[in-house]
């Protein structure tokens, strides 16, 4: 079997699996892989770089948030770190063999413990062993990958852009997932538990420079009251206390008005257990002032 059959076939089960799982990979999932000939090929091992023994050059790289391989991210690209110090360490020399032969990898990102969101094609388009990392690029999916291993055509303005933007695809995803999860799937002021149903809300809206992407400037809200709190029909204060403007109190509606909003005024919304996930009291007295003045 060919690396570059498996290579393939790699990307289509991701794809498959992307879509069964709306693209929050277990990691039990990515360590049994997938079936090739007759053979388990897994697509990640405790290490970052991964190289399945049936493959000549490497099809996985993992970055797992604050571990030994947290990646930063400078300008629109991704810097990854070796694998340790050893400029010649085989991982790192797989990479580098990765970006003469311009083969497409897979990426996976780490959003919590256990679940990764994954990305590819992806590319090592430097290698800068003064700082021991690599430059990594995203590439557009439907590029056809040609025999040899490699993919057709590499332009760097196109993959500039595709990475921007599977960058900010990840922070989304990632903070959805994180707040999600603190607030056990339930909206934070009526409780209902359908994840389709739910967003996680940015107390300081995300265009606010000052906005952080972190689960203590998070809500966990169904799309009403994600609505309802984003324009101001409903405050929180810093107490935690939900507060029903004035206006909607003395109207008279049906049942949404009556039970959705108003019957929620002066109780308390539902707190992560976790205090460090809690929201941020000064996120909240910032939204608060402006629900009042509103
Ligand atoms: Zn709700």
């Amino acid at each position: 079997m060919s690396d570059y059959q498996i290579r393939l076939k790699a990307f289509s089960w991701l794809r498959e699996k992307s879509e069964v799982y709306d693209d929050i990979l277990p990691r039990k999932l990515l360590q049994e892989g997938f079936e090739y000939d007759g053979i388990k090929i897994p697509l990640v091992s405790p290490q970052g770089i991964f190289k399945p023994r049936q493959m000549k050059l490497p099809l996985t790289i993992t970055s797992i948030s604050n571990g030994p391989y947290d990646d930063k991210e400078i300008g629109n690209f991704i810097i990854y770190k070796y694998r340790g110090t050893d400029i010649n360490h085989r991982d790192n020399v797989g990479l580098r063999n990765a970006m003469a032969q311009n083969v497409p990898l897979i990426y996976f990102n780490s959003i919590m413990p256990g679940k990764y969101i994954s990305v590819w094609p992806a590319f090592i388009i430097a290698d800068m062993p003064n700082e021991l990392t690599f430059k990594i690029a995203f590439d557009d999916k439907k590029l056809p990958i040609v025999k040899s291993n490699k993919i057709s055509d590499s332009s760097d303005a196109r993959r500039e852009y595709i990475t921007t933007t599977v960058k900010r695809r990840i922070h989304q995803q990632s903070f959805r997932e994180r707040v999600l999860y603190a607030y056990k799937t339930q909206c934070t002021l009526c409780r209902l538990k359908h994840k389709e149903l739910l967003d996680a809300a940015h107390i300081i809206p995300d265009s606010d420079p000052a906005s952080k992407p972190t689960v203590d400037n998070g809500l966990a809200l169904c799309k009403i009251h994600h609505a309802a709190y984003d324009k101001f029909f409903i405050g929180i204060t810093p107490d935690y206390t939900i507060e029903i403007r004035d206006d909607l109190l003395r109207e008279v509606d049906g049942p949404m008005l009556q039970h959705g909003l108003k019957e929620l005024n002066k109780l308390s919304i539902q707190l992560p257990t976790k205090a460090g996930d809690r929201p941020n009291k000064e996120f909240l007295e910032i939204k608060y002032q402006q629900f009042l003045h509103f």
